[in-house]
């Protein structure tokens, strides 16, 4: 009988863990012999911080993953003997990640997903919050606020040390651009 397929997602802001934690259960997963399949979004390799061909946490671990276009090409490449199937920075893919995870729980996967539960502005990220409502088990992590040390559940976007207001372009040619992790106080998103 094939074995019960289930969705496990791991969110919260940048800096919060959640690639250092999804490395610790693809790890664990290998130790139990299952064959394990790692991808995260084809963007602009620096752009998204991504090393090509690996994940890489904040901390310095890595795991070997492979880059996708779309959530239709994960599906492709997914062998007949893998167990468990793993995607990070999946804010990234579009709705469509949804019913692709979904096919992939049907036929008996173990599907774990990272991203970003809220962009800069605070607001929901892509597809995160439908994987989250699908999701039987959800961790929600948090960082460290970098202003007073408290725990952080949003992320700050800062432009030449000021924080981004919501109407500057998601790339800002030429400026040093910084993200950090901030708690709901100090989270800041000008209007102007
Ligand atoms: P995420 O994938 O959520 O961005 P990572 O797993 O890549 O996070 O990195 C988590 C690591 O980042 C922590 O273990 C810690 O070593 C480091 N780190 C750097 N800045 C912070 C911060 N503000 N809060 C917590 N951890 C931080
Ligand atoms: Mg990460």
């Amino acid at each position: 009988m094939p074995s019960t397929g289930s969705l496990e997602v791991i969110t919260g802001p940048m800096f919060s863990g959640k690639t250092d934690e999804l490395i610790r259960r693809l790890r664990r997963a290998r130790i139990a012999r299952q064959k394990v399949q790692v991808f995260f979004p084809a963007l602009d390799a620096r752009y998204a911080g991504l090393d090509y061909g690996k994940l890489t946490s904040h901390a310095g671990a890595e795991f070997d993953a492979s880059p996708a276009r779309t959530a239709e090409e994960i599906l492709r490449a997914v062998e007949d003997d893998t167990s468990v199937v793993a995607i990070d920075e999946a804010q990234f893919f579009d709705d469509d990640v949804l019913p692709a995870v979904s096919r992939m729980i049907a036929s008996g996967l173990r599907v774990i997903v990272a991203g970003l539960d809220t962009d800069f502005r605070g607001e929901p990220f892509g597809p995160m919050p439908l994987l989250m409502a699908e999701a039987e088990r959800l961790d929600k992590l948090q960082a460290i606020c970098m202003v007073c040390g408290e725990p952080a559940s949003r992320t700050q976007r800062l432009i030449n040390g000021k924080p981004a207001s919501l109407l500057d372009p998601v790339v800002v040619v030429g400026a040093g651009e910084l993200y950090e992790a901030r708690c709901r106080t100090h989270h800041s998103v000008p209007r102007e």
